[in-house]
């Protein structure tokens, strides 16, 4: 038969690729305000027209590019901010994965103006749906300024999913909010529609907060400090009887980045425990400074969500930190709350124990397994064809032959109630391994296989999810009172397109209001203590869900569950827990990417560790 694969032309690619990157205007002004910023600028205007959707531009006067440079900028990979795999853990920049540039210009009309200080002239590049109309030389002043016209120019069924212009701008602003918070030393305006909308000169943190959401903003802010050897932190809360009911003001920054995190913000939350009038949400502006090795922040190809070693440290130290900061500051009733003493500088985070924060997830996620006894419904899990040609060979005299292994495997599923049973029926012969709380090492026929164990628990719960959705047939847990929930209206609205998917999961609603709903029932596993968090999560993964034809509600909530209910790294396993997940991934359909396509594993054959010894 005739070869069949081709490889995908550069432009084709770039469409693909702008998929992840680019979703809608305001990720547009992300991408070019974070370049201008990667770039030194010191002042940097944002100009867009009809909420972006005809024309973003970006003007800076940072370093500019050279002639060449300028061509390259719009290569796919091409980017001057990392060389090595290496410098990955060490990014102090906002880019790094030199995609930004050419996906933008695979779907829309771009110009730039680049010119390096030195350089008499500039550089003008014209470039239309990935192809290079123009490039001239020009007089421009230093910097660069970055013209992005007519969004998904070429892509209609995309630029027809763009919501309308109010709703556009509001995307356009939050990013501009965003970039300018985290950079208050940069001088930042917004024009709209030809009309000044910001204009934020260089200032501290306070005044940028102030300039952005107004005088009055100013009396409702409490400072946040603390200093530990994990990580800084600081910023602002906003007084308690200033929250609000929608969730808006809320910030978080690490290393100058905005992220989101359900987990932190309810760290966050939990600190105003007692403060709030039921239904609000406070504000904060908080910076966290921790050491880049110490997250990944290539998790996400829109860059808002980072992984942190160790988040559980992270929560309880940012619970804290507000809390204290409450209390100092008056807002609280200092008897309400003890500080923890662990948290006085010089604080030594190897030393002690941090206090454990409140929610604890139950791991062992598995709540239908009993419900599909129960019904009589039996799924066979696929031959998994994977594990077992990943393990055939490696039987060795004396212990039982993997083969075996791998029947119990699958009979034991059956009768499991979780994942982590402790299962006598497994002996496995010795060959699992936790590195640093994160990874799983093993070994294969060919060499080592190194699992990374939150990444491999999403698949399998994923799948899980999935297939208990599909069959509709989860319990529920009853809540002994129904769990009254806030959320604006907006989010009430997401969460009811979602509820007979979530229903189907075992979660029970009882009422809906604009602005709250009742559950009554959560699916078995699922503690009550994190129902809001999961639910957060899931909200902002729709929000942030690009709307294609692929849609399914089904899979992101399956996978945003996955993603809330999966180990985490940091979290110890056993060895029988360990196994167990290796067994469980294996006996998945997809057992290599995670949800989001990412890998689980990698392996390293006997071969590559032979060459490192050379
Ligand atoms: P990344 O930021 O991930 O490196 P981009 O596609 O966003 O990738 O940009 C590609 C490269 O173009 C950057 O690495 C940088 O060298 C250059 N570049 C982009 N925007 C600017 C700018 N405003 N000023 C100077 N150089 C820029
Ligand atoms: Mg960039």
């Amino acid at each position: 038969m005739a070869d069949i694969i081709q490889l995908l032309p550069d432009h084709v690619a770039n469409q693909i690729a702008a998929g992840e990157v680019v979703q809608r205007p305001a990720s547009v002004v992300k991408e070019l305000l974070e370049n201008a910023i990667d770039a030194g600028a010191s002042t940097i205007k944002l100009i867009i027209k009809d909420a972006g959707k005809t024309l973003v531009q970006v003007i800076d006067d940072g370093k500019g590019m050279s002639a060449t440079d300028a061509r390259l900028s719009f290569e796919r990979h091409a980017t001057s901010k990392i060389r090595t795999a290496d410098d990955l853990f060490q990014l102090h920049t906002k880019g790094f994965r030199g995609e930004a540039l050419a996906s933008i210009a695979a779907i829309a009309h771009v110009e730039l103006k680049t010119k390096q200080e030195q350089d008499d002239v500039g550089t003008a590049i014209v470039i239309e749906g990935s192809n290079v109309v123009s490039q001239e030389v020009v007089v421009t002043p230093k910097g660069t300024s970055i013209s992005v016209k007519n969004l998904f120019f070429n892509i209609p069924a995309r630029r027809n999913f763009l919501k309308s212009n109010t709703v556009e701008l509001r995307h356009v602003i939050d990013e501009f909010h965003r970039v300018s918070l985290a950079h208050p030393n940069i001088s930042f305006a917004l024009y709209n529609n030809g009309s000044e909308s910001f204009n934020l000169p260089i200032s501290n943190y306070r005044q940028r907060i102030v300039n952005i959401f107004g005088n009055k903003t100013n009396e409702k802010l409490v400072p946040v400090e603390e200093n530990t050897e994990v990580l800084e932190i600081s910023g602002f809360v906003g007084k308690p009887e200033f929250a609000k009911k929608t969730r808006g003001e809320q910030y978080f920054f690490v290393n100058n980045r905005f992220i989101k995190s359900a987990y932190l913000n309810h760290a966050i939350a939990s600190a105003f425990d007692g403060l709030l009038k039921s239904g609000t949400h406070p504000s904060y502006f908080l910076n966290l400074e921790v050491d880049p090795q110490t997250i990944d922040i290539n998790i996400h190809p829109t860059k808002t969500e980072i992984k942190f070693d160790d988040e559980h440290t992270l929560y309880a130290l940012l619970r804290s930190a507000v809390k204290h900061s409450l209390g100092q500051f008056n807002i609280a009733p200092v008897l309400d709350f003890e500080r923890d003493p662990s948290l006085d500088t010089p604080y030594s985070y190897k030393n002690n124990e941090t206090s454990v924060p409140k929610v604890e997830v139950d791991r062992s996620f598995n709540p239908f397994q009993e419900e599909t006894k129960a019904k009589g419904t039996s799924y066979k899990k696929e031959p998994a064809a994977n594990w077992e040609s990943l393990y055939v060979g490696l039987e060795s005299k004396g212990t039982k032959t993997h083969h075996d292994f791998s029947e119990v495997h699958f009979e034991s599923e059956e009768s499991t109630a979780s994942i982590f049973d402790d299962e006598k029926q497994i002996e496995n012969v010795n060959t699992t391994y936790q590195l640093h709380n994160k990874y799983i090492v093993s070994t294969i026929k060919s060499g080592m296989l190194v699992i990374d164990q939150h990444r491999a628990h999403q698949r399998i719960v994923y799948e899980e999810l999935l297939k208990n959705m599909t069959i509709k047939g989860a319990i529920s847990q009853q809540l002994l009172f129904p769990l009254q929930l806030h959320f604006s209206t907006q989010e009430i609205t997401i969460v009811k397109q979602l509820k007979d998917d979530l229903e189907n999961t075992g979660f029970v609603f009882s009422n809906f209001n604009d602005e709250s709903l009742e559950i009554t029932g959560v699916p078995v596993s699922v503690p009550e203590s994190e129902v809001s968090i999961i639910l957060e999560q899931l909200i902002s993964d729709v929000e942030n869900e690009v709307p294609d034809s692929n849609f399914s509600a089904i899979d992101l909530l399956a996978k945003s569950m996955a993603k809330s209910l999966a180990i985490k790294t940091g979290q110890s396993l056993q060895k029988d827990e360990q196994e167990h997940l290796v067994n469980k991934l294996f006996a998945c359909k997809e057992p290599n990417i995670t949800p989001a396509n990412r890998s689980t594993f990698i392996t390293l054959s006997v071969d590559e560790l032979d060459k490192k010894f050379i």
